[in-house]
C-alpha cells in the first residue's frame, strides 16, 4: 500500500523519465533536471570504440560511441561478437547514477559496410543511377535491419551531398549533382527509421522501432560544392546558390523525420560550417524547426582551427555556441570535458545552451525506445547478409547500370550478349576483385582490394554462372596479343576502373582510368568485339577510347551482388538507369553541372540508353 502509495504521490521510488506512460518533454524534463554538468557534458560527448571501456562509459557517463571508419571490435566479427561488445558498453551506460543508455553509430553508408557478410549495395552514385525511390527505401530499411542485426541503433547516412565536382573524392557517396535527384533520394530516410505518422509535427525525429535505426543526413551544409572538389574545402558560393542547390535534401530529410544532422567540415564563403551559428542555429533548428541532435563529424571541432587542435578551447567555444549538440570527439574526450565545464562554469557558454544540446539527444534516445529497449536484440542476427536483402541489392545493381554506348555507329547493338557462344575473353584488373566492386567504406575506410573481405559474387562468377554451359569463358586481368590472337573469340567484357579510396585520399585532378586498364581497353577493343564495364565512383575520362569500344556501361561501385551486372549484360533484364552526373570530356570542362551555360559534355546528365530483356523471368 505504502508503494502504490508512494508511487500515486510521485514519490522517491518513482522516476516519471523512466516512464514510458509519461508524455515525452516530461520524460526529457524530468530527467534534464536531475542531471549534474558533468552528466550534461557525458551525453554530449560521442568516444572511439576503441576508447569505450566500461570504466571510461561509467565514470564519465558517455553518451554515444562510435565505429569510426571501418572499426571492429575483431576482424570477420560475427552478429554476436558486435552484440555482445554492445551489451557490455550499455551495462556501462545503464550502471551509471541516472542509468541514460548510449547510443552506439556506425558508418553504414551502402548496406552494413563494415560488418563481415553484410549485403553491400551500390554506393549512393549507382542508386542515384536507378532513380527508384520506392527500391532506395527498401534499401534503407535492410541496412536497417542488419545493422540491428549486430546490436546497432544508429546509422551515420544518409549522405545527402549534392557533389558539383567529381574531382571530389566523396563523389560516390552522393545521388547525384542534381539535387532534385537527391531529395528524391531521402527515401532511404523513411526505410532507415520507418515512415513517420501522418500526425507528426515538422521537425520531430522519428525512429519506428527496434527493426530500424536514427538516421544522419550529412555532411550540413556544401559539402559537396567544395572549391575543385578539395575535401573539406571551401564552398564559394552565394545564398541563393546555396539554399537552392546544397540545402534541399535537408527540406526533405527534415519533413521525412530525420533524427540528426552531421556538420560538414567544410567552410561556406571562408567560415567553417562547425562554427557557423547562422546556419545550424538559426536556419536549420528555427527556421527549419529541427528538433533532433546536431553531431560534430569526427573531431570536427578540432578542426575549426588550422592546424587542428590549435586552439581547443576556441574550438569548443565556437562550435557548441554555434548549436553543435553531440560532440565525436573520439579520443581527447577528457580535454573537452574539462575545458566546457570551465567554459560553462565562467558563463562564457551559457548553461541553457548546453541543456538544448541535452534535451535533443534525450528526445532522440526517449523516441527511438532506447531506455526500454537499451540492448540487442539477439533474434535479429539473422538479418545479416539475408537471402532477401541481397536480392534486393542485386535489383539495385541492374537498375543502377548506365548503358552509354551499344553498338559503333552503323552496327547493331552489341548487347545484351548471347549465353551461348563459342568463346568469351573477360579481361581488366576489376572482374574479379570484390573489394574494387565495392569501393571505399567497405570492412575497412578506405576499401580493400581481394575477394577475401567479405562475401559475395564478383562479375567473373556471375557471369561464369549465366553463360550457356558449353560457353568457353577465359579470364585474363591483362591479356596479351599472343593470348588474344591464339583464341578466337566471340567478344570480350572488358572490366576496369578506380582503385577503392575514400575521403581526402579520393581527391583526384585528372580522373583518368588507372594503370593499366585503358592499356587493357585498347589492347583487346582493337582485336576483339568489346564491352567495357567501367567500375568508378564516378565519371572517368574516356573519350580517348570511347571510339574504340563496341559498348560501354557504367557499372559505378556496385558492391556484393556483382549477379546484377550479368542480369542486363545478358538481357534477363533491360537496361535502364540514367546518368545522375554530367559525363565530362576533358578535366579542364571541371566543374560542369547539368544547366551550366558552355555545356559541352560528353554525354549529358540523364543520358542512358535501354535494352528489353530478350529472356523470360
Ligand atoms: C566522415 C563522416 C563519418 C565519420 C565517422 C568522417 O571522417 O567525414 O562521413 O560519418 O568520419 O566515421
Amino acid at each position: 500500500l505504502f508503494i502504490c502509495f508512494s508511487v500515486a504521490m510521485g514519490g522517491s521510488d518513482y522516476l516519471k523519465y523512466k516512464d514510458p506512460k509519461q508524455p515525452l518533454n516530461v520524460r526529457i524534463n524530468d530527467l534534464l533536471s536531475r542531471m549534474t554538468l558533468a552528466e550534461k557534458i557525458g551525453q554530449m560527448s560521442q568516444i572511439a570504440r576503441e576508447n569505450a571501456s566500461y570504466d571510461v562509459i561509467k565514470n564519465y557517463s558517455i553518451g554515444s560511441v562510435l565505429s569510426g571508419g571501418g572499426s571492429v571490435p575483431a576482424p570477420k566479427a560475427s552478429a554476436e561478437t558486435w552484440m555482445n561488445m554492445i551489451t557490455v558498453m550499455q551495462k556501462a551506460a545503464l550502471s551509471t547514477r541516472l542509468g541514460i543508455p548510449m547510443i552506439y553509430g556506425i558508418d553504414a553508408v551502402h548496406g552494413h559496410n563494415n560488418a563481415y557478410n553484410a549485403t553491400i549495395f551500390p554506393h549512393n552514385i549507382g542508386l542515384g543511377a536507378a532513380r527508384d525511390p520506392a527500391l532506395v527505401k527498401k534499401i534503407g530499411a535492410a541496412t536497417a535491419l542488419e545493422v540491428r542485426a549486430t546490436g546497432i541503433p544508429y546509422a551515420f547516412a544518409p549522405c545527402v551531398a549534392v557533389c558539383r565536382d567529381p574531382r571530389w573524392g566523396r563523389c560516390y557517396e552522393s545521388y547525384s549533382e542534381d539535387p532534385k535527384v537527391v531529395e528524391e533520394m531521402t527515401e532511404i530516410i523513411p526505410g532507415l527509421q520507418g515512415d513517420i505518422p501522418a500526425n507528426s509535427r515538422k521537425g520531430v525525429p522519428f525512429v519506428a522501432g527496434q527493426r530500424n535505426v536514427a538516421a544522419c543526413a550529412k555532411h550540413y551544409v556544401g559539402d559537396g560544392g567544395t572549391y575543385m572538389g578539395i575535401n573539406e574545402n571551401n564552398t564559394i558560393i552565394s545564398p541563393h546558390g546555396l539554399f537552392s542547390i546544397h540545402m534541399p535534401p535537408y527540406y526533405d530529410a527534415i519533413i521525412k523525420g530525420i533524427s540528426t544532422v552531421m556538420v560538414s567540415y567544410s567552410s561556406w564563403n571562408g567560415e567553417k560550417m562547425h562554427a557557423n551559428h547562422y546556419l545550424v542555429t538559426k536556419f536549420l533548428k528555427g527556421l527549419l524547426h529541427f528538433r533532433g541532435f546536431v553531431i560534430t563529424d569526427w573531431e570536427g571541432l578540432d578542426r575549426i582551427t588550422s592546424p587542428p587542435h590549435a586552439n581547443y578551447s576556441y574550438s569548443i567555444q565556437a562550435g557548441i555556441s554555434a548549436g553543435i549538440d553531440m560532440v565525436m570527439i573520439p579520443y581527447a574526450f577528457k580535454e573537452f570535458r574539462d575545458d566546457l565545464t570551465y567554459q560553462v562554469q565562467n558563463n562564457i557558454i551559457p548553461m541553457s545552451r548546453i541543456d538544448d544540446a541535452v534535451r535533443r539527444i534525450l528526445r532522440v534516445k526517449f523516441t527511438m525506445g532506447l531506455f526500454e529497449n537499451p540492448f540487442p536484440d539477439p533474434s535479429l542476427a539473422d538479418q545479416l547478409g539475408k537471402k532477401e536483402h541481397r536480392e534486393l541489392a542485386r535489383e539495385a545493381v541492374r537498375k543502377s547500370l548506365v548503358l552509354l554506348k551499344n553498338g559503333k555507329s552503323g552496327d547493331s547493338p552489341m548487347l545484351p550478349l548471347p549465353k551461348k557462344t563459342q568463346k568469351i575473353l573477360i579481361a581488366g584488373s576489376h572482374a574479379d576483385n570484390l573489394g574494387y566492386q565495392c569501393g571505399g567504406w567497405t570492412i575497412s575506410w578506405q576499401g580493400l582490394s581481394g575477394n577475401n573481405l567479405t562475401t559475395g559474387t564478383t562479375i567473373l562468377n556471375a557471369i561464369q554462372s549465366t553463360v550457356d554451359a558449353e560457353t568457353e569463358v577465359i579470364y585474363s586481368e591483362n591479356p596479351d596479343s599472343e593470348l588474344i590472337s591464339s583464341n578466337k573469340f566471340s567478344y570480350a567484357i572488358v572490366v576496369v576502373g578506380e582503385h577503392p579510396y575514400a575521403e581526402t585520399d579520393g581527391d583526384n585532378l585528372n580522373l583518368t582510368i588507372p594503370d593499366p586498364g585503358s592499356k587493357v581497353i585498347q589492347n583487346v577493343c582493337s582485336s576483339i568485339k568489346c564491352v567495357v564495364i567501367l567500375i568508378s565512383g564516378r565519371p572517368l575520362v574516356v573519350e580517348p577510347y570511347i571510339d574504340e569500344m563496341d559498348a560501354f556501361v557504367a557499372a559505378w561501385l556496385p558492391g556484393t551482388e556483382g549477379q546484377g551486372v550479368a542480369d542486363v549484360l545478358f538481357g534477363d533484364y533491360g537496361f535502364s538507369g540514367k546518368l545522375p552526373r554530367t559525363w565530362f570530356r576533358s578535366v579542364d570542362q571541371l566543374p560542369m553541372n547539368v544547366g551550366d551555360p558552355h555545356y559541352d559534355p560528353l554525354f549529358p546528365f540523364g543520358f542512358g540508353l535501354t535494352t528489353e530483356p530478350v529472356h523470360a523471368n
